[in-house]
């Protein structure tokens, strides 16, 4: 079985784990502050803030900036449900825009015409690890004045070229940015999320919103000689990672240079074997996107039927998954009003396939997976 992607944990990750439970400090504590500050210096951040997954960070990036009821959010319905699912958490209204068929990613042309009155923030997500067009996007909007968080939830390890120059989604490029740790992303903690973002006054609300509105940390009361009382300053959330996540975190942040090389590794291949076959749409970078490759998206001809290709390819021992789903098809947005086109989410959803990719994936076994596929597009003339 080729499975659709594979975790890359080891004895390393086990032994950190171990001990962690062993030392008598299991919940946020000083594996967590150490995780932040390693993730902080590899994404170039000035701030990273550790949660419970990246759902919660994305509710918690929109609650910092005070978005709620009457709010309207800016977003790609093209993605997982997590995104628009965060800004209902706060009650505000996810307005979904179209994706551009070449990147799966928002299309920036048409982000002007979404705006109203009541826009308070675009969330922008790197849709599979390959960056969103940053540039163009905070170009409008600066212009509005509106804040842009963006969905790095698949983005650990990916690289945009801003001003010349090569820099790790999560600087952020936009106010905040927000990560996934699980284990369909490129480096997990079992759960887990992240949030950077250069303004100290966003990263204090992170951290007391994270735990129950806190006014100081169980971690500073323990260490303390002398009795604090703590203050409940608002609703809060028990968002919090675990020093045994953040132990986790911070081995395969070390393993995250080499993972991420040996996916574009894969990507190359895949690139190479599938390239010639005709009526197949290839996933492709912009000159300015390094994609981590976080999954391995193809379009499929139309005159394939997208469930007969995968069943036929899961019966021969590969698994794929089916294009990223649209939200706004889903019961929880299907009734309401969308205001704007979604014809290439639509169409991205019900005509490509997400391939097996993982960073110790065998090149026979990328060769199994070309061969199914060229046999699909031979089949799809009878
Ligand atoms: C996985 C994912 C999320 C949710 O991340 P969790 O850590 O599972 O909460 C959000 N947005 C996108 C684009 C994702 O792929």
């Amino acid at each position: 079985m080729i499975p659709i992607a594979a975790p890359l944990l080891a004895e390393e990750e086990a032994d950190a784990a171990r001990e962690v439970v062993l030392s008598g400090w299991v919940s946020q504590g000083p594996q967590v502050a150490a995780f932040e500050r390693e993730f902080a210096a590899l994404v170039g951040a000035p701030h990273a803030c550790a949660v419970a997954n990246c759902t919660a960070a994305l509710q918690l990036a929109l609650a910092a900036l005070d978005i709620g009821a009457g709010d309207e959010v800016i977003t790609v319905s093209h993605s997982f449900i997590a995104t628009a699912n965060a800004i209902r958490y706060q009650g505000a209204t996810p307005v979904f825009v179209d994706i551009d068929p070449e990147t799966y990613n928002l299309d920036c042309a048409r982000l002007a015409e979404a705006i109203t009155g009541h826009t308070r923030a675009i969330i922008a997500v790197h849709q599979m690890g390959m960056p969103c067009d940053m540039a163009a996007l905070m170009a409008v909007a600066r212009h509005h004045g509106i804040a842009v968080i963006e969905d790095a939830a698949c983005a650990a390890g990916s690289q945009i070229r801003m001003s010349g120059e090569w820099e790790p989604i999560g600087k952020p490029h936009g106010h905040i940015a927000c990560f996934s740790f699980h284990p369909r992303k490129v480096i997990t903690t079992g759960e887990g999320g992240m949030l950077t973002t250069a303004d100290p006054e966003l990263d204090r609300r992170f951290r007391l919103l994270r735990q129950h509105g806190m006014s100081i940390p169980d971690t500073v009361r323990h260490g303390s000689s002398r009795v604090i009382f703590e203050d409940y300053l608002v609703v809060g959330y028990n968002y919090r990672m675990t020093d045994i996540q953040a132990a986790v975190g911070r081995k395969q942040l070390e393993r995250l240079p080499e993972l991420v090389a040996r996916r574009r590794a894969v990507a190359a291949k895949y690139a190479e074997l599938l390239g010639s076959f005709a009526g197949l749409r290839l996933p492709a970078e912009s000159e300015w996107a390094r994609s981590n490759w976080q999954s391995y998206c193809v379009g499929l001809p139309d005159r394939l039927d997208q469930r007969t290709v995968m069943q036929n390819l899961l019966n021969k021992g590969i698994a794929t998954r089916r294009g990223i789903m649209c939200s706004h098809r889903e019961p929880p947005y299907a009734n309401a009003n969308h205001r704007h086109s979604l014809r290439q989410s639509e169409a991205a959803q019900a005509r490509s396939i997400l391939l097996p990719i993982y960073a110790q994936m065998k090149e026979e076994d990328q060769l199994c997976v070309a061969n199914a596929i060229r046999a699909e597009l031979a089949h799809g003339y009878n």
